[in-house]
């Protein structure tokens, strides 16, 4: 059986995708100029037309688009076909503000589908699987996006949807479950309420998982696999690229954009400059297929690295780095930009601690200080106070070498920072707000 759901679009050689692609932007460039008033008068504004594009490099001509154009938009004045060739609209969570509004047509549902596709068969599913969706379904694009996958892979799907933890455990159990979906941080709850059910999920059927929503570290996805005893795989999208399927992992854990569909550009995020490759920033799509809402150069505010590698899996897809966190996210502490991921890296290099912490931020005069709580294991944290205060002081330091600010660690006992069934919130803001 081929390693690949889709070879031909998986593996093409560099330069007949990169043609491929400088025609379907031209083209998607068009679609957009005749058919959503927002983006002829940006292209107007600039003196732009559509056939303007030559080549990539005219693409940074454009104007980007940003989550503030589709609030002023919403919440149709972005689509470019009438409604009623509209047949799905999502929206996003809403993470960082009012949501956003996803519509489809029976195109974009297929090739959504299809990306998804790609996305679980090289997680290494195949029909004889039983996948577990515990995404939330609803508005949120990861509760279908990964059943309609699955269902194209003719996987068996049980559609547990977020929540109710230890009705997943008895489901998976039950059924012999040997995929599961859900965000990083959910797969930790799920892991920890099964050790303290006394379940030892590494002996069950359980194999693979497919995580993604929310920024999470290499060594989280490593604590994972070692818990539940699984390979666990990646996805990233958003809901302005039609949701999960925009990225997916391979064998070697490298994300690979599905680039046929969608266009990555990485910019300054501070001036909005193009940055080569290499280079760490802000990720921009544009969707080069979708017809019901393609956005062009969407800044996405996740930060990232694009990377035109040679990967061993033979996919010839860009790599993108595991997202560093959201530009949104990031805090500016004593002068150093800080992202709560790093943080979580170093929180995972000890043994003694669990995976659940809070940022809590802080105004100190006019600047900004960071405070860290987490928690110890169970058996760590009954070892007296004297044993907890080098910990935190060790914690403390480490933070300070690999980070280099000074963050006071305060050690919580176990089960006392609340566990999420979707995406984590990390980030107190006490702050005032002005
Ligand atoms: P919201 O902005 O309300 O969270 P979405 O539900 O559309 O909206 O979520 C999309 C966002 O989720 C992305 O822009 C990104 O910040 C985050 N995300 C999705 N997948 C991943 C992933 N694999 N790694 C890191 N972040 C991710
Ligand atoms: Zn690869």
């Amino acid at each position: 059986m081929s390693e690949y759901w889709d070879e031909k679009n998986e593996t093409m050689p560099i330069e007949e995708r990169q043609a491929d692609q400088l025609k379907s932007l031209q083209e998607i460039l068009k679609w957009v100029y005749e058919r959503i008033p927002f983006y002829r008068n940006a292209f107007d504004e600039k003196g732009l037309k559509p056939e303007d594009l030559k080549s990539f490099a005219d693409l940074t001509n454009y104007p980007t688009t940003d989550k503030n154009d589709l609030r002023d938009n919403y919440p149709f004045g972005l689509c470019a076909v009438p409604i009623e060739d509209v047949i799905r609209i999502h929206a996003s969570s809403g993470t960082t503000g009012k949501p956003v509004t996803g519509p489809y047509t029976p195109q974009d549902l297929e090739d959504w589908t299809e990306c998804m596709a790609r996305n679980l068969w090289a997680a290494g599913l195949r029909k004889n699987d039983i996948c577990q969706n515990a995404y939330g379904y609803g508005l949120f694009t990861g509760g279908l996006g990964f059943h309609q996958g699955a269902v194209r892979l003719g996987c068996t799907m049980v559609p547990t949807s977020a929540g109710l933890t230890e009705r997943q455990l008895t489901l998976m159990r039950d059924f012999g479950t040997t995929g599961l979906f859900c965000t990083p941080t959910y797969a930790l709850t799920i892991a920890e309420r099964a050790e303290k059910m006394g379940l030892n999920i590494k002996t069950w059927p359980l194999k693979a998982g497919v995580f993604g929503a929310e920024p999470w570290s290499e060594a989280m996805r490593l604590e994972i696999e070692n818990r539940m005893g699984i390979v666990a795989h990646e996805a990233y999208g958003l809901t302005e690229m039609g949701g999960p399927g925009v990225a997916f992992t391979c064998s070697e854990h490298r994300l690979h954009i599905n680039e046929d569909h969608f266009f990555p550009e990485i910019i300054d995020p501070e001036t909005g400059n193009p940055l080569p490759e290499g280079k760490q920033g802000e990720l921009v799509f544009t969707a080069l297929r979708r017809q019901a809402m393609p956005l062009v150069r969407f800044r996405t505010r996740d930060i990232s690295t694009l990377k035109r590698e040679k990967c061993a899996c033979g996919r010839t897809l860009i790599v993108m780095e595991k997202i560093t966190g959201r530009f949104d996210d990031m805090l500016i502490i004593s002068g150093v930009n800080v992202f709560p991921s790093q943080v979580e890296s170093v929180i995972m290099e000890f043994e003694e601690m669990e995976v659940h912490y809070l940022l809590r931020v802080r105004q100190k005069g006019y600047l900004s200080s960071l405070a860290v709580e987490v928690e110890a294991k169970e058996e760590v944290y009954g070892g007296g106070q004297e044993a907890l205060d080098n910990l935190s002081e060790k914690l403390y330091k480490r933070i300070q070498q690999v980070i280099g600010i000074h963050v006071p660690v305060t050690i919580v006992p176990y089960n006392t920072i609340a566990r999420s069934e979707g995406k984590a919130q990390r980030v107190i803001d006490e702050r005032e707000k002005k």
